[in-house]
This record gives C-alpha cells, sequence and structure tokens, in this order.
C-alpha cells in the first residue's frame, strides 16, 4: 500500500481520474496546512486529524470563489476535460461556515465555464443537523455521504466521529435527505468491517435511509492507522449484490 497524500495546497485541484466520479475538478475550502475534519477515519488518505484548530486562517467565500473564478477560467481555456466539481479536499466541506455562499457561487462560474458538469459534495454526514448545512446540500446537483459503519461502536471505532455527532440522529438526518449516493468504504486487517453480522446490519440500515444508490469501494492508498488492508472485489461484489437482493437499491462497485 502507498503512503498517505499530501494535503491539497491549492483551492481548485486536479482534475483528478476517480474511480467513481470520473474527471472529478476539486474544490478545497478548508486550509492547505492543516486537515479540519469533523471524523478521523482510520483509513484517511490524508493521515490523523490533528487535535486543535488549524493554526492558518480559514479563506472566506469571496476569497475562495475569486479563486475559483480563476482557476475555472484557466482550465476553460486550456480545454481540461471536467465531468463534475467536488467539494472535498483537506477535510469535512460542510464545516465551512459559508458554505451556502460557496454552493451558489461554484454553480454560477461552473454555468459559465463547464455547463455539462455536476457540482457535489463529499461529505461525512456528520454535520446535517445544522440548518444552513441542509440548506447547502439541498442546491448541490450530487450528494456523496459517507456510510461504513451499521452501528454506533463500530462508527467510533473506524470513523472516530469528533464533537457532538450522534450515530442514531445521522441516519435519520441521511433518511430524511433526498436523492444521496451513499459511500461505503469497506477494509480488512487491524479495522474489518466485512463480518457477517456487521454486512447484515449494514444492509438493513441502508435499507432505512433508502438512498439513490450506493458506492461500494476500499482503500487504494496509504491509510491513517496501520495494517488496514484492501476488501478483495469479489467480497465487495458480494456486499453489494446482497444489498441489492435484500433492498432493491442499486450498488455498484469500485476497487
Ligand atoms: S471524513 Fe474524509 S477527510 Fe475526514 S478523516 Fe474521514 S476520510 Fe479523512
Amino acid at each position: 500500500m502507498p503512503d498517505t497524500i499530501p494535503l491539497q495546497d491549492t483551492t481548485v485541484y486536479g482534475p483528478i481520474p476517480s474511480r467513481r466520479l470520473g474527471w472529478s475538478l476539486g474544490i478545497n475550502v478548508l486550509p492547505s496546512s492543516h486537515k479540519v475534519c469533523s471524523s478521523n477515519c482510520v483509513y484517511c488518505q490524508y493521515g490523523w486529524t490533528l487535535p486543535g484548530p488549524s493554526p492558518e486562517r480559514l479563506k472566506r467565500a469571496p476569497q475562495l470563489l475569486e479563486e475559483i473564478a480563476e482557476a475555472f477560467r484557466r482550465h476553460a481555456e486550456e480545454g481540461t476535460r471536467v465531468d463534475c466539481i467536488t467539494l472535498a479536499g483537506n477535510g469535512e466541506p460542510t464545516l465551512h461556515p459559508d458554505l451556502e455562499e460557496l454552493v451558489i457561487g461554484i454553480k454560477r462560474l461552473r454555468d459559465a465555464r463547464f455547463p455539462g458538469a455536476a457540482v457535489g459534495i463529499l461529505s461525512d454526514a456528520t454535520q446535517l443537523d445544522r440548518p444552513p448545512v441542509r440548506r447547502a446540500l439541498a442546491l448541490l446537483d450530487a450528494r456523496y455521504m459517507k456510510f461504513d459503519a451499521a452501528d454506533e461502536a463500530t462508527w467510533r471505532r473506524i470513523n472516530q466521529p469528533l464533537g457532538r455527532a450522534d450515530f442514531r440522529a445521522m441516519v435519520a438526518a441521511l433518511a430524511a435527505l433526498p436523492d444521496i449516493v451513499l459511500q461505503s468504504l469497506f477494509m480488512q486487517g487491524a479495522y474489518d468491517n466485512t463480518g457477517e453480522a456487521h454486512v447484515q446490519a449494514w444492509v438493513e440500515a441502508v435499507g432505512l435511509i433508502r438512498p439513490r444508490s450506493v458506492h461500494v469501494y476500499t482503500v487504494d492508498r496509504g491509510t491513517a492507522a496501520p495494517g488496514i488492508t484492501e476488501t478483495p472485489r469479489e467480497a465487495l461484489q458480494a456486499i453489494a449484490d446482497r444489498l441489492i437482493a435484500a433492498t432493491g437499491i442499486p450498488a455498484e462497485v469500485f476497487d
């Protein structure tokens, strides 16, 4: 397994060929020197979330939108292929206080430069109890929400939510959010969420949330915690097939 990757050092990065999203132009609205996240996932490709506030000042929406406009202009002039624009980057994008303003601004810039590209977000789903976050999510074209654990104990062990997150409230909020795609990472080795009982509980929980579809995948980069290994493709496919058979919810495997 390769090492963890460095943080993104620009507001717009890529496009990167994503296994799940195509050519995705990433947007990082968080600091470039410090991961800012509401989770501390054992498999995070950026390494651990460090304790304490970021020493770097958070850029507010006007400055970020200026930088995004300039990067979009450059990519459009260079003829860059952009299938989608994704708020992701150095942590959890829903923690940014100007999220709604940013989503509105990014969609306006998208309309001008890449009208065919969907604007989406990768989120750990821990901030869904905040009305401004739900309003911002509703404005997006695509909502990819992390859902690796089917119960509180597994969630605390592998996603290690920080702050006041509550598992049952998060599941209820996910179920209330229309038109979402769940992204579920299955890992083995030092941390394993592929056991029979957990997969059965995960199928039942996804059945309650009723997302539009589910992306089933595994680690492909270095991880924060040592000893985590990939789940073989056949095992991922068996999990996806089990979900489809039990719930009728479409599930796709990316390995
Ligand atoms: S939510 Fe994403 S950025 Fe945050 S710790 Fe987990 S994998 Fe890393």
